[in-house]
């Protein structure tokens, strides 16, 4: 797994970006996050190093732009150098995150066709106004793979108009940092249910740290967030429920 980060900050447009990390992280050293700039490793992709190799060997994951939106309108004279670069490497997997999808139709490459294979672009919703704002546009581009992030998930979302097969994945967490917002276990079962009957792949990636089940309220370290969700045992594909780990947890 590596991480691309070709430009850095960015500005908050909706409610999941109340306690975005980026601004918590470089409040820390007196950063501010609404400056955005190229950063040293805007053309780390292609980078090579002394023996001729690729830093970023070949097969590798590569999870882009997570100091930034990629779709970020201070980004577009950076972005087509950046296309290019993913264009060039495509014996690597791209990864990337948006909550400003709408703008996606106008910034693909020319050659983008049905989608490059080998870039996944998810979409975020945070809420069911985010949803039936962002999802039309998601499913309106052509992409050779579509996963909706729920993520922080602040309230109860209803995807079911948007969940077909055109969808690959839905991941649901909730919020984490000292001011999370609460995710109630009853919004992700119904994500899950609504996934189900659409056969679309689920995946609950982290409670959150303020985190509800029947009523009960649970804070959640950040080291234990992730592994919670996973020991719920709710991750289900159409291919088959994933295994439950069955380990002691708030989920019994
Ligand atoms: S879009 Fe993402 S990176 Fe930008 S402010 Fe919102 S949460 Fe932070």
């Amino acid at each position: 797994m590596a991480q691309w980060n070709p430009w850095h900050g960015c500005h908050k447009i909706s409610e999941g970006c109340r306690h975005c990390y980026v601004y918590r992280i470089d409040s820390r050293h007196g950063r501010d996050s609404s400056q955005v700039s190229l950063t040293r490793d805007y053309d780390l992709p292609v980078r090579r190093r002394r023996d001729g190799r690729y830093k970023i060997p070949s097969g590798e994951t590569v999870y882009t732009c997570f100091s930034s939106d990629f779709l970020l309108s201070d980004a577009d004279p950076w972005r087509p150098e950046a296309w290019a670069m993913m264009r060039r490497r495509s014996d690597l997997h791209f990864l990337f995150i948006t909550k400003r999808i709408e703008r996606l139709a106008a910034l693909l490459p020319p050659d983008w066709g049905e989608g490059y294979s080998h870039v996944t672009l998810c979409c975020t919703v945070e809420n069911q106004e985010r949803a039936d704002y962002r999802l039309p546009f998601y499913l309106a581009v052509p992409l050779a793979r579509r996963i909706i992030v729920c993520e922080p998930l602040l309230g109860p979302i209803d995807l079911s108009p948007y969940l077909s097969s055109a969808i690959d994945e839905v991941i649901a967490g909730g919020e984490s940092g000292p001011d999370a917002r609460p995710c109630h276990y009853e919004w992700v079962l119904d994500l899950r249910r609504q996934c189900v009957e659409a056969g679309v792949a689920f995946s609950f990636k982290q409670t959150g740290a303020n985190f509800y089940k029947a009523g009960r309220h649970y804070a959640v370290p950040r080291p234990l967030q992730h592994a919670q969700a996973r020991r719920a045992g709710i991750d289900f594909s159409p291919r088959g429920a994933a295994p439950m780990p069955g380990q002691p947890s708030l989920f019994g």
